[in-house]
């Protein structure tokens, strides 16, 4: 079954988009826990860490290198942390994988 993320990245809801290319996509958390978070989320259906494969080892290098590129953008590159949870159905609610970037800047 699609997650959510897939419906925000089908627009089949929507979302507050702050950078998007083939692969990944970046929203607004719509739960923010600091000033800035994002979710940085490949389109690619992966459930977990746990699932991904060695053929996702470009898409994983992709999902950092976009980080850095928005927190360059967003003039928070010396004041930010990134976060993956994976925990079913405790730390990790959505089953899609992503990346959470934190700034209180
Ligand atoms: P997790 O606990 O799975 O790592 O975090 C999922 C995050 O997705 C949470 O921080 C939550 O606020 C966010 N989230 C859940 N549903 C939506 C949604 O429909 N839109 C957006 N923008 N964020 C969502």
């Amino acid at each position: 079954m699609s997650s959510i993320f897939t419906k925000i990245i089908n627009r089949e809801i929507p979302s507050d988009i702050v950078f998007e290319n083939e692969t990944i996509i970046v929203i607004k958390d719509i739960n923010p826990e600091a000033k800035t978070h994002l979710l940085i989320i490949p389109k690619k259906e992966i459930e977990t860490i746990n699932d991904l494969e060695s053929e996702d080892t470009q898409l994983i290098a992709d999902m950092f290198f976009v980080a850095k590129k928005v927190a360059n953008d967003l003039w928070i590159s010396e004041w930010y942390k990134l976060h993956f949870n994976v925990w079913k159905k405790w730390w990790q609610i959505v089953m899609h994988l992503h990346l959470h970037l934190l700034s209180n800047i």
